[in-house]
């Protein structure tokens, strides 16, 4: 596979190596490689901006850092920025150039709780201690794809070329909390094709159903009445009893229900101490089933749950406040068969012995196999191959987005495979040269995906044909929010409030440090030989 790599850095011989990956049009293929060297032009960048958002760790909905930074560097960059859009604080939109057809670029920027973990350290290592951390590689994802709008703008400067590229980033998405709200608003109006990018440790490209489920997330919060716990309990209405039995009636009700559904939650509120009757109390449902209608049937399944969970404790249902919502990703044929093709000619990263001995020391810490980091792009998957693949069922809420416009996720190889997700283990990689490298080649997909949307109109019109008469033949979206639903924008603040001075104490500093390891004074890789 090194020899594949070595390929790779010939660059100008490997459309030609790869026969049909070539693009039919000599222009556009000139170009491709153009942004190839572009793209590699602006490793210093890419380095930056991946290090500087690791080092803001920030929760969902509490993105403020990430973002004034990253729309800061469209904004310097000729990019037009809207705020607040949606009525969430941390979401934008950037916009560039002029008419149609108009190319959106969206990857999400949230942490994930307690993954605060020192980068290139292969055991455990708070920067923080408790703090958030970029333990999903949310930290990569936006500056790769402004490595890729900033390298198609200057050819579209210089070549004349019309066309708009927007912006925009995934906020709170690991509460599946913002996307439903932004296609509500209208983001994606005029928006022909969008393009999608979340970290992997491959390029995974694929087409139709994703294997993931369709959410609703919700909040249930019970009121009843306090009383001294041992002085005068008769007095009181526990609105704990009512979530505790809300949990064990949901427990009954699993065993008829379909297989295929997941359904998870957590209490948020028990009540303060045990000798006073909770005259609060709340639970957080997550709700998961294959489509709209099985998905709205388990909410409302839950909804008639909770009242009658409130009747037997005498306590009241107070609210039920809709947290976050998903429909199951679908991508867009013609536009995954054209990126395939652009990850194909572009390559894996070309991986040192550093690259992978980091790998290997982590794999090792996590305990499973050392194979390293990976070598080769696999093929476009269908459906089929995808539900093949999968060995979990989570959601995303890029599924709204999807059945909105025509999209593609680009999956990048920017972290170590073997990982657990969601997890300290998963930012180890993240400001490393693992990250920079992965970064580098998916700016380059992403942007030569871009550029075939702007010039090849027939692409445009196949993805739109594609969606209209096979995707939404049959489905009609429909968002699984309410009219009445708003985004819980005060999620995670409390958590941030607690920690943000102790970590802005460790945000880089690329004025007076070449990397964020220099800053934080770690040799890479770093690899423990007694692994705790
Ligand atoms: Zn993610």
């Amino acid at each position: 596979m090194q020899i594949a790599n070595r390929v790779v850095a010939l660059g100008l011989f490997l459309p030609a190596l790869l026969g049909g990956q070539t693009t039919s049009d000599p222009r556009l293929d000139r170009l491709k490689t153009e942004l190839v060297r572009s793209i590699d032009s602006k490793a210093k960048l890419a380095q930056q901006m991946v290090d500087q958002v690791f080092s803001f760790g920030e929760l969902g909905m509490q993105e403020t850092e990430t973002s004034k930074y990253l729309a800061g560097i469209l904004e310097q960059n000729g990019f037009t920025v809207e705020r607040g859009v949606a009525g969430i604080p941390t979401a934008w939109v950037a916009r560039w150039g002029h008419g149609s057809p108009v190319i959106s670029l969206g990857s999400d920027i949230d942490g994930i709780p307690q993954s605060s973990q020192e980068p290139a350290m292969a055991a455990r290592a708070w920067i923080v201690p408790g703090a958030p951390g970029h333990g999903e590689g949310h930290n990569s994802g936006v500056p790769l794809n402004i490595l890729a709008a900033l390298a198609v703008k200057d050819i579209m400067v210089r070549e004349k070329l019309a066309g708009t590229i927007m912006l925009w980033p995934g906020v709170a998405e690991e509460q599946l909390a913002s996307k439903a709200f932004l296609v509500r608003a209208g983001v994606f109006k005029d928006v022909d094709a969008n393009l999608f990018a979340h970290v992997s440790d491959e390029f995974g490209i694929s087409w139709g159903d994703e294997p993931a489920l369709s959410l609703i997330s919700a909040i249930f919060k019970f009121k009843g009445q306090s009383a001294h716990a041992a002085g005068a309990p008769w007095r009181g209405k526990s609105a704990l009893d009512a979530v505790m039995l809300m949990a064990s009636s949901w427990e009954f009700h699993r065993e008829h229900m379909e297989p295929a559904q997941r359904s998870h939650y957590v209490i948020t509120d028990g009540g303060d101490q045990p000798n006073v009757v909770p005259s609060t109390a709340a639970i957080w449902f997550y709700l998961r089933e294959r489509d709209y209608d099985r998905v709205t049937k388990m909410f409302n399944d839950a909804k008639q749950i909770a009242s009658a969970a409130a009747s037997a404790t005498f306590t009241t249902l107070d609210t039920v406040q809709v947290i976050g919502s998903a429909w199951r990703p679908h991508f867009n044929k013609p536009i995954a068969e054209a990126m395939h093709a652009n990850a194909v000619r572009v390559g894996m990263p070309a991986w040192d012995d550093n690259d992978q001995a980091m790998a290997r020391g982590v794999q090792r810490m996590m305990g499973q196999p050392d194979s390293g980091l990976r070598a080769a792009v696999p093929p476009l998957r269908s459906p089929e191959d995808a539900a093949k693949a999968s060995t979990g069922t989570g959601s995303d809420d890029i599924g709204d987005v999807t059945w909105t416009v025509p999209s593609v996720t680009l999956y990048y190889p920017a972290n170590i495979p073997g990982t657990p997700g969601h997890n300290w283990a998963d930012g180890i990689a993240m400001a490393t040269p693992i990250a920079h490298k992965g970064v580098l080649a998916g700016a380059k997909v992403q942007a030569m995906t871009l550029l075939d949307l702007i010039m090849a109109p027939k692409l445009v019109s196949d993805a739109k044909s594609y969606f209209t008469t096979v995707q939404t033949k049959t489905v009609r979206y429909r968002p699984l929010i309410a009219a009445t639903d708003q985004p819980a924008t005060w999620l995670n603040a409390e958590k941030m409030a607690k920690y943000r001075e102790e970590m802005r104490k460790f945000y880089y500093d690329p004025s007076k440090y070449e990397t964020y390891l220099q800053q934080l004074g770690i040799k890479y890789p770093t690899v423990p030989t007694a692994v705790p």
